[in-house]
């Protein structure tokens, strides 16, 4: 196709009507380009039909206003989901540059809709007379979470602070892409490719399988890459025998984002927080925290830092305890080195071996990835009858990609599901749900269409994808998000499926992990790739009680990142100075970090933190979830069956299929007779008796 040809609606699928099976779009035929002409139509006719709303001239009402509000933006929801599902999962030079374009334009548009005197005038005229509306329970919810939504956004603000924050609010969105990119270059940029048989000491077969898949994907075919993928890089640090190739993918691994060179995020972070806190203090709070808790369950950083602190303090117990007896370990290996970072992952499988005899390479054989999703929807089938009928009819992005059709009891069509599964050079790392369209009664009976994101190491071609135990728990966390969506059961697109407060998104996905651990469902899945033979039992016996070990070293390291994501966003004045590095230095230090360890995520890669504001000061959001989660498997094991049909009920009903159309302490009341507490996360964490010991 020559260069200067220009696509024209004929031309571009994403402005065709999606008329493939299911409506999904088009993807073999969509390209880079066609995504700029059609966000161009997209953001002009949804000004058109957002200006149609502020000026109408009939008083504003519930239909005439927030409805027609909620049905707007058809077109430029599809595409952003179409975008986003490919900037993060099959990326190119191309789309990193539309990527990179776009990020301010839609700040600026959402900015120009939210900050619209006309619009809010109508919305918060609506509010202040709500008692009178005679409006449904949901109806009730999305009208306030308009109102909320506009006032966080600016809309009661003067003209001028607008202004200020439209530009604050378009230089982070550049700020954020810049960012992700970043991380993403520093991960396709390193490969540590392990050249003989000395390079691979200590690895089983799995690894070495692995190893190779993602040699051949990077043209080295033949070879062994090991990369800085999470899947990749820590089955290599847990088994590697060669200390100085550990050293040195661990640094590069904990280096992302923070090389010094063009991809240095340092100088992106001390300005992406200046503006955070500029923004917070324009809009009334004290610091960015405050802000953005404000709209949570946990509501104050005060709650978070409290929660935070109760689980601190004994998985640091417990940490210190565990590098005590890997340090012992060592020595008796006739070591004389200091337990480093990239040595404890090493020990701490030996120790495992030793404390719990459960050996990873033993299990993973036992865990195909084909038969883990199996169970992911099993355990859908038994708590809420679904039903996943495999489709190979429907477009996807990647030849890997897998699709079902997903049933209700009933029979009746509930939505489709999408498994991307394998780690490549064109994908974020991480693992993630999204959508291309979400669940809605307003503009029709629309069922969702969920995508699971996944970075499993891919074995080489005719052999079976084989798990860890985390891989396969990501596997039903992720599920657990997808049925967030796919069971969704509300009119308005605003408060659809996983369209919820932040700090209760992580319950449906979390809560959903328990089911893996459990023997019922492991004694049926767990088989032998080759034999088919179930996981012995006195291996699954080990394998369950193992699951509390090295939880110091998986709490702290998560909890270091939660306590520094918060302490960075209260900074109490916009500081452009900000030194990120020096900060990161004294947080560590003032926690009393032990220096074996290191963040789960250091902030110059927290890409839940600083590639867009998803979890900023929000991090802490999937203990919080645990605190719930924890509290809400235990109503299963009070029935005395992990799939009594009571509770699932109320499970699916308050939390499933509820959105955000309540409150979430109304929606875990409802399921649950009460609020949770934060003991049975202790407990489940292992962590428990090392409080008590306090
Ligand atoms: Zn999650």
């Amino acid at each position: 196709m020559p260069q200067d040809f220009a696509p024209g609606a004929d031309d571009n699928p994403l402005l065709q009507e999606w008329a493939g099976p299911f409506g999904v779009p088009a993807f073999g035929r969509i390209r880079p380009d066609h995504f700029r002409e059609a966000f161009a139509r997209a953001f002009a006719a949804h000004n058109a039909e957002v200006a149609a709303i502020a000026g109408d001239i009939a008083a504003p009402s519930f239909a005439n206003t927030i409805a027609a509000l909620e049905a707007s933006g058809e077109a430029l929801t599809r595409t952003v989901d179409v975008f986003n599902l490919l900037a993060g999962a099959h990326t190119n030079d191309a789309i990193l540059a539309i990527e990179r374009e776009l990020a301010p334009l839609k700040a600026k548009h959402w900015d120009a809709i939210l900050m619209d005197a006309a619009l809010f005038g109508r919305i918060d005229g609506l509010y202040r007379t709500r008692d009178r509306l005679a409006l449904s329970a949901e109806e009730r919810r999305v009208l306030e979470r308009y109102h909320l939504k506009f006032v966080r956004a600016g809309a009661a603000l003067d003209p001028a602070t607008k202004a200020r924050l439209a530009d604050i609010n378009a230089r982070l969105a550049t700020l954020g892409t810049i960012f992700s990119q970043n991380v993403l270059a520093d991960e396709q940029g390193y490969a540590l490719l392990l050249e003989s048989e000395e390079d691979l000491a200590g690895l089983p077969d799995f690894v070495r399988a692995a190893a190779r898949g993602a040699a051949e994907e990077r043209g080295h075919a033949g070879k062994h890459v090991i990369t800085l993928s999470r899947s990749s890089v820590e089955p290599f640090l847990q088994f590697s025998a060669r200390r100085d190739l550990r050293e040195k993918i661990f640094r590069a691994w904990t280096a992302r984002g923070d090389g010094g060179g063009a991809t240095d995020n340092k100088a992106i972070i001390a300005e992406m927080v200046a503006l955070r806190t500029e923004r917070a203090r324009l809009l009334g709070y004290d610091t960015f925290a405050h802000y953005r808790l404000d709209d949570t369950m946990a509501k104050t950083p005060a709650a978070v830092r409290s929660l935070l602190d109760q689980v601190w303090a004994p998985a640091r117990r417990r940490a210190l305890a565990d590098r005590d007896a890997l340090q012992a370990l060592l020595q008796a290996e006739g070591q004389n080195f200091a337990l480093a970072p990239w040595d404890w992952r090493y020990y701490g499988e030996k120790l495992r071996k030793l404390r719990c005899d459960v050996d990873e390479a033993a299990i993973k054989p036992y865990l195909e990835l084909g038969r883990i999703i199996e169970a992911a929807f099993y355990t859908a089938n038994r708590l809420f009858g679904l039903t996943f009928a495999p489709r190979d009819d429907v477009p996807v992005w990647h030849a890997d990609v897998r699709v079902w059709e997903v049933r209700d009891q009933a029979g009746r069509h509930r939505g489709l599901f999408f498994g991307d599964y394998f780690a490549r050079a064109s994908k974020h790392s991480g693992a993630w749900m999204t959508t291309l369209r979400d669940q809605e009664k307003l503009r029709g009976d629309i069922r969702p269409l969920v995508v699971n994101v996944m970075n499993f190491s891919k074995a080489s071609a005719g052999e079976p994808t084989l798990l860890s135990f985390d891989d396969a728990k990501t596997l039903f966390h992720e599920f657990g998000h997808a049925l967030h969506g796919l069971l969704s059961d509300v009119t308005f697109p605003l408060i659809a499926g996983t369209s919820v407060l932040l700090d209760w998104s992580e319950l449906p996905s979390q809560l959903y992990e328990h089911w893996l651990e459990r023997p019922e469902i492991l004694r049926r899945f767990a088989r032998h790739y080759r034999t088919g033979e179930p996981i012995p039992e006195d291996q699954l016996r080990r394998l369950v009680a193992a699951r509390n070990f090295n939880q110091g070293q998986a709490t702290v390291e998560y909890v270091a990142s939660a306590l520094i994501d918060l302490d960075i966003h209260l900074q109490p004045g916009p500081n452009a100075a900000f030194d990120i590095g020096g900060f990161e230095q004294a947080a560590l230090t003032r926690i009393g970090m032990p220096a074996e360890l290191v963040m789960r995520h250091r902030p110059a890669h927290f890409q839940h933190v600083f590639a867009g504001a998803g979890y900023a000061a929000a991090y802490y959001s999937y203990l919080w979830s645990e605190v719930l989660d924890a509290d809400a498997f235990a109503a299963f094991e009070e029935a005395g069956d992990i799939f009594d049909s009571g509770t699932a009920k109320k499970l699916h009903d308050h939390v499933y299929a509820a959105g955000g159309s309540r409150d979430p302490a109304e929606l875990y009341t409802a399921f649950r007779g009460r609020l949770p507490t934060a003991d049975k996360l202790l407990k489940r964490r292992g962590l428990a008796d090392v409080s008590a010991q306090a």
